[in-house]
């Protein structure tokens, strides 16, 4: 018991990691810089004070060629009042589909259509659109390009080394650092000093990479990350069980001494390692043990999430994309969760659960989708039900959630495997 008192908190909620990793894998250099390097980089992916950055931007002056970071088809190229004169680019990189933008350029050297190789010339880096001072603003998406950038991943994160996608099996891969005399790296083979010692904590790897031969992990713990360590590094919990709840859990921290949370029914959980009493579980934003009630689970979880609304239900929901199925349920303005979107009919279909109840398929024009926002817990936050009477699950600090609407004293959150509301105790 007592190196778990060093354990800390790993984890992951379901929605971040599932949809940060795919299930194709790739052995090839996959992505370039396609101006200069990390030291050219003025500013990174994420949250800043205007708003959410979907890529980087990366500024050198003079006359800068800007490469196609990837082998691909030219998607877009056009003069936009945002982008400037734009240059959009699809990949299949081991059968995923990827969409690079390059934003701000002077000029434009491609056409729509054009097939180009990686490195090919697309223009050169300008000061065109919204942009103060000449840089290329550089997106990676996994997945193509829309308008809410849902797809967008941070492109440092493929720009360095050789990038490999998770395989499914490693959704949720979990490690325990044996060894951290060489400490955590600030990227693949940079040591970063730390006066943390690491060792036998347990962390949830988002994400590997492949640098000088060897497979380097990513590793996070809730909504931080930690930096890359050397698989020599670290031993892996094999065979992450997914299983459901069938009753309210309470959860515990290692010690067993302090219950962090109660797991509610319908939710799920993965199991990293069982004993004869307990699970060592990941689940939302900590590792933790519950009581052996679980039920196992056999089906196949899939991404991306989408938070739809019910605008119309006058052909009800339907048990597979265009066959009716009768129902008693006025399902209208309904908000639910998407796990798995299809095209049927030349219409966008919508596969419709709350917790782990799946409701059917439901056709595009009968939903509205709504955007989602994360945001960070910056305290334990209690989280309700709809009609706020019956308190469901502590969400605790460090974790996060997503956001899909909000009233006066509480935010609506679409988290985990449930839609619930929370109290209004979190930061942007
Ligand atoms: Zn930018």
């Amino acid at each position: 018991m007592k190196r778990f008192m060093q354990l800390f908190l790993a984890i992951v909620l379901t929605l971040s990691v599932a949809g940060g990793i795919s299930p194709t894998k790739t052995s090839a250099a996959s992505f370039i810089w396609p101006a200069g390097n990390e030291n050219h980089v003025t500013s990174g992916f994420g949250e800043r004070s205007s708003g959410t950055h979907y890529g980087i931007d990366i500024a050198i002056p003079g006359t800068v060629p800007i490469k196609s970071s990837a082998a691909g088809k030219v998607s877009k190229s056009y003069y936009s009042s945002t982008y400037g004169n734009v240059v959009f680019v699809l990949h299949n990189i081991g059968g995923q589909t990827y969409e690079t933008v390059y934003a701000h350029l002077r000029s434009r050297s491609v056409d729509v259509g054009q097939n180009v190789a990686q490195g090919q010339l697309l223009g050169y880096m300008g000061n065109t659109g919204n942009s103060f001072g000449q840089h290329l603003h550089f997106e990676v998406h996994r997945g193509t390009w829309n308008s809410d950038k849902s797809n967008a991943i941070n492109p440092m994160d493929v720009l360095n080394g050789v990038f490999e996608d998770t395989p499914p099996s490693d959704t949720f891969k979990v490690i325990k650092l044996d060894s951290d005399q060489f400490g955590l790296y600030s990227k693949m083979g940079t040591y970063k000093e730390s006066s943390t010692p690491y060792l036998g904590w347990t962390f949830v790897v988002k994400q590997q990479q492949i640098y000088n031969g060897e497979r380097w992990y990513l590793l996070v713990h809730g909504d931080k990350v930690f930096g890359w360590i050397a698989a020599h590094q670290t031993s892996e919990y094999e065979n992450l069980e997914k299983k459901y709840l069938n009753e309210d859990v309470d959860a515990y921290n290692y010690n067993l001494d302090q219950k962090i949370m109660t797991l509610n029914s319908t939710g799920y959980v993965y199991v990293a390692k069982e004993y004869s009493d307990k699970y060592l579980v990941i689940a939302h934003s900590q590792p933790m043990y519950i009581a052996k009630k679980l039920i196992n689970f056999d089906g196949q979880y899939t991404m991306p999430y989408k938070a739809v609304k019910i605008t119309s239900d006058a052909y009800g929901i339907n048990s597979t994309p265009g066959v009716y199925k009768e129902s008693s349920t006025p399902y209208l303005n309904w908000i639910l969760i998407s796990k798995e979107q299809t095209t049927y009919n030349n219409q966008k279909w919508y596969k419709l659960s709350n917790g782990t109840t799946v409701y059917g398929w439901i056709s595009g024009n009968q939903v509205q989708e709504l955007p989602m926002k994360r945001m960070d817990l910056t305290v334990d936050t209690k989280a309700y039900n709809y009609g706020f009477k019956e308190e469901i699950m502590t969400l605790n600090g460090g974790g996060f959630v997503l956001v899909i609407g909000e009233g006066n004293d509480y935010y609506h959150v679409a988290a985990h495997s449930q839609t619930m509301y929370i109290k209004k105790t979190l930061k942007d």
